[in-house]
């Protein structure tokens, strides 16, 4: 049982100057639930230690020809307090803008989305009516995978996506996951992967979270294929406490948890980075509400209170997350919640749960309301080195050929015969010709549906030893007679693939 002091808005503070935040309050429902939250903030006494400062990005900054979605004034001021805290953005669809929410979590190295999945009180799910709580944290790497949104259109009909993982970008994440799961009492990290398909990207993550689950012998660790974990959380959510993901699939995965604990007006997200940290709701925009009072603050607000204990606020945060379950539990709540009682619209919820600041929820345990708040924040520091800059010079690399992806539309036969020909005096011989991935030649089934763009590996005749260079010249010589649409030099690895077979090869 908490005491009184426990509950009464915080006024300790070792920092005796205010913490300054960049805010952008975003797109669509985005300004309706931040002046929601920081209501809560003022009612909580967050401003005597916190200000925040607006900063412009989004539709506005993309509407004046800026495809990055924010200014130079934005970036400097993220760049110099360390702290973003933001509503919403819309992507432009086409066009070339890409995602400002990727481009942030990216372009200041926020690496780790952390997402807290959570049964709350008040709030009707099949797993709440089956009495099954779900409490779980998803853990996503931000800034790899196809999220780098490389993509080429190879031929008229055939486009490509490059996915990009790294071995100190897979250790930065695992890392991440064990010691956020250290820090909060969680004793149990999942993996989820699809290293059976994806050998090497999906396959080194998995081998990254299993050696460095070494360093952390207390915690139990299991790994799952992505597609048997999707089923599982949707069967058995209480299996899981915390669940770390590459880009792609974390994504999806987290939508799929919010949809577990009563849908995206819930969740909560942090992209945490070395030296610069996103606060954010997860859901989007929600045009289709906005500007009508009917938006759920939660989510938003959840991302606030993370942010809160990030800056060592963790028993002002305590206050504000007590008074939300109280408030949910009392049956206050917004349209997009299956609750019982009327809905309440977004500024009657803030005005609520602001006088309930204090109270702790009855028919679950509140969160712990520690004595004093910590506060602490280093400023962000510009580094001078790149630190995921590793190079790995035990490592004997050495090229044993490459991939020339072509368009064409010859039938496999033919095309070997044209490529024998021009490989003849070369060091290569031409070893296998793959379409979408699957072998066509030297054997293959009529059966296998062919498009127009195909890979033709050229692999160096036995005991030959060479640079890239005359890879590059063979390039010449295909480019000459084909349309080639993409190039890739093969290498061992200590006497080890660095590429894939094709299937059935
Ligand atoms: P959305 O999340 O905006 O809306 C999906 C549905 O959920 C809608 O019916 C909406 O009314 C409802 N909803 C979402 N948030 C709600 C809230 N707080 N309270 C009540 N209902 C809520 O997804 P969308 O429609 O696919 O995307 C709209 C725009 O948002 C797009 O431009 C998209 O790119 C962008 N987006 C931004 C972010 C972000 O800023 N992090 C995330 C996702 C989508």
């Amino acid at each position: 049982m908490l005491t009184q002091d426990q509950v009464s808005p915080s006024k300790v503070s070792n920092m005796s100057k205010k913490i300054t935040i960049a805010l952008a309050p975003g797109d669509g429902i985005g300004p309706e639930i931040t002046r929601a939250c920081l209501h809560v903030f003022e009612a909580a006494g967050v401003m005597d230690h916190v200000e925040f400062t607006e900063v412009d990005m989004g539709n506005k900054v993309f509407a004046e020809g800026d495809t990055r979605g924010m200014t130079d004034e934005a970036i400097e001021t993220i760049e110099r307090t360390g702290i973003l805290y933001k509503g919403p953005m819309g992507t432009p669809i086409g066009g070339g803008g890409k995602s400002i929410n990727v481009t942030l979590r990216k372009t200041f190295g926020a690496f780790a989305n952390l997402r807290h999945f959570q049964s709350l009180p008040g709030v009707e799910t099949v797993f709440s009516q089956a009495g099954v709580p779900v409490d779980f944290y998803v853990v996503r790497e931000n800034v790899e995978d196809t999220y780098g949104g490389i993509e080429h259109r190879l031929t008229p009909d055939s486009y490509c996506a490059k996915r990009l993982i790294s071995t100190p970008g897979c250790d930065q994440i695992n890392r991440f996951a064990f010691e956020t799961a250290k820090a909060f009492g969680i004793d149990k990290v999942t993996c989820g992967h699809k290293a059976n398909i994806m050998k090497m990207t999906d396959g080194t993550f998995l081998d990254r979270f299993r050696f460095l689950s070494q360093d952390y012998p207390d915690i139990e660790t299991e790994d799952v294929i992505i597609d048997a974990l999707c089923m599982n959380l949707v069967l058995r959510p209480d299996k899981y406490k915390m669940i770390v993901l590459t880009n792609l699939q974390g994504d999806i995965v987290s939508d799929l948890a919010a949809g577990l604990v009563g849908g995206l007006g819930f969740a909560p997200s942090a992209n945490i980075g070395d030296q610069i940290s996103i606060f954010e709701a997860v859901h989007g925009t929600a045009p289709d509400i906005a500007g009508q009072d009917l938006a759920n603050p939660t989510s938003l607000l959840l991302s606030g209170v993370i942010m809160l204990r990030h800056i060592g606020m963790r028993r002002t945060a305590a206050i504000i997350e007590n008074a939300l379950l109280y408030t949910l539990e009392s049956g206050v709540h917004t349209g997009d919640v299956k609750g019982t009682g009327e809905p309440v619209g977004t500024k009657a919820f803030a005005e609520a749960l602001a006088s309930n600041l204090g109270k702790n929820p009855e028919t679950i345990e509140g969160c712990a309301v520690p004595a004093t708040d910590e506060i602490h924040h280093t400023l962000p520091e510009r580094p001078s080195v790149n630190k995921m800059m590793t190079t790995h010079e035990q490592v004997e690399s050495v090229v044993c050929g490459c991939d020339i992806f072509l368009e064409n539309t010859l039938i496999p036969t033919e095309l070997a015969a044209k490529l024998q020909r021009l490989c003849e005096n070369t060091p290569f011989e031409l070893t296998v010709i793959s379409n979408r991935g699957t072998q066509v030649w030297p054997t293959g089934s009529p059966y296998t549906e062919l498009v127009n763009e195909c890979c033709v590996r050229f692999e160096l005749r036995e005991g030959t030893v060479i640079g890239q260079g005359p890879t590059v010249h063979l390039l010449a010589k295909v480019a000459e007679k084909f349309t080639v649409t993409d190039f890739i030099p093969i290498r061992m690895y200590d006497g080890t693939r660095g590429f894939s077979l094709a299937q059935g090869q």
